[in-house]
């Protein structure tokens, strides 16, 4: 194939092999946030590129070095979201959601686009499930996002995989106080930290926390704690979290490096990570911005949220093997017909079976064929039954019904008791 009718390097076709798995997974959650009470909310993929600079902050990966921003024909600067809060804060001010301190459980799901490296768990275009929640100061809230995660981990199978990390960043005030002890220290050890951290410690110097960079993490050792410099309201909310997840018997480690790739950060910050998928550990994080919403024009409204990223859960519900075999069945039943009269029969028969089991996933042989050819496909199929239509049958209003994975012997079934009989024995999703 010639280049130019590629797919953009990161940006990947899901194929119809893997959609299902695709499917098990978004109505999982999708199911789960309906117990929870939350609602989804969906925003458009591209936003004025000011919206992430003034949400996310400048000087920050995704801003200096992620965002794909193309001007669009009224040269006005547009960028395809990195991620979902930037937007799903605009939405919930431009239509009032948090009016008058009102509380707001959302969700979202879809693409984000970052221009990374691709390599595995990591691509241009990827998928996340993020939840905001405005206007519950917590730490009730911020502990059942975790906890209603937890449980999410339960139903997929994929429990035993999964660590929590969690932080407290303390109010803008305490962090201020931290950032000052932090840059009087790493100021010190200048020459041993990597010219990223050395640039970052005059931007934004939490941001050094964060590194990769050996001989940086080595000086970070010894560096001021934010665990020391937490106001009490802080210190108060994340004991109010902890002891929450103990009685929830959630168990999680403090890990004071954790600081989070984005600006808006407060208070609550936590991820789940694996050791299952190699350098792409991460596969759900958030916290606490009871800032970002005065920042971004609205008035004082506190949030929470998270983001889990699709591709690295369904990559983890592979490798541990944790894919349930009855989601790849996608036919139920497989109807052949034989000769032009019988296929007009079928036709009419299976859309009133239709009518009465809404449910039920009938596959219509389509392109006539022999016999031989008709059945192959059917099994191929992967249904559980044959339903055979030739003119003999049709003579005598019956059907044959032939069971394709040993479940007994084939028998004719008059067509007024195919409804029926399909019901005692197909289970209906
Ligand atoms: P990382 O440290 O892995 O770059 P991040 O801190 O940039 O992650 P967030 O912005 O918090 O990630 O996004 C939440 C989740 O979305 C991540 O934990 C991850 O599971 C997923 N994610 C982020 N970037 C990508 C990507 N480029 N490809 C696939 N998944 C991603
Ligand atoms: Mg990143």
């Amino acid at each position: 194939m010639s280049k130019s009718l590629q797919a953009i390097r990161g940006m990947n076709d899901i194929l119809p092999e893997q959609t299902p798995l695709w499917r098990y997974f978004e109505n999982t959650v999708a199911r789960l946030l309906d117990n929870y009470g939350y609602k989804q909310i969906r925003m458009p993929i591209v936003e004025f590129t000011e919206l992430f600079k003034r949400s996310i902050g400048e000087v920050t990966d995704i801003v200096e070095k992620e965002m794909y921003t193309f001007e669009d024909r009224n040269g006005d600067s547009l960028t395809l979201r990195p991620e979902g809060t930037a937007a799903c804060v605009r939405a919930v001010l431009e239509h009032g959601l948090t009016g008058a301190g009102q509380p707001q459980k959302l969700w979202y799901i879809g693409p984000m686009f970052r221009h990374e490296r691709p390599q595995k768990g990591r691509y241009r275009q990827f998928h996340q499930i993020g939840l905001e929640v405005f206007n519950i100061d917590g730490p009730d809230i911020d502990a059942e996002l975790i906890v209603l995660t937890w449980r999410l981990w339960g139903l997929l199978g994929i429990r035993d995989a999964v660590k929590l990390e969690l932080n407290s960043l303390g109010t803008s005030e305490s962090r201020g106080r931290y950032k000052v002890a932090l840059v009087e220290y790493l100021s010190a050890h200048l020459d041993k930290l990597d010219e990223d951290s050395q640039r970052r410690l005059k931007t934004n110097p939490l941001r050094v926390l964060d590194t990769k960079n050996a001989d940086t993490q080595a000086v970070l050792v010894d560096a001021p704690k934010m665990a020391d410099y937490l106001d009490d309201e802080s210190r108060t909310h994340f004991e109010g979290l902890k002891a929450r997840l103990d009685a929830a018997g959630i168990p999680y480690v403090i890990n004071p490096k954790l600081v989070r790739g984005l600006d808006y950060y407060s208070k609550t910050v936590f991820e789940w990570v694996t050791d299952k998928l190699g350098a792409q550990g991460t596969v759900c994080a958030g916290g606490r911005y009871d800032g970002l919403v005065e920042q971004m024009g609205g008035k004082p409204t506190t949030g929470v949220g998270f983001a889990m990223g699709i591709e690295r859960l369904i990559l983890l519900l592979e490798t541990l093997e944790q894919v349930p075999e009855e989601i790849s069945r996608q036919v139920d039943v497989y109807l052949c017909a034989f000769g032009e009269a019988a296929e007009l029969a079928a036709l009419a028969l299976s859309e009133k079976v239709r009518d009465q089991l809404p449910n039920l996933r009938l596959q219509i042989n389509a392109g006539a064929g022999s016999f031989k050819s008709q059945f192959k496909k059917a099994d191929k199929s992967g249904a559980l039954y044959a339903l055979i239509l030739g003119d003999d049958e049709l003579a005598q209003q019956v059907i044959g019904f032939k069971p394709l994975r040993g479940q007994g012997e084939q028998q004719n079934i008059a067509f007024d008791a195919l409804a029926a009989h399909l019901a005692t024995c197909v289970v209906q999703g």
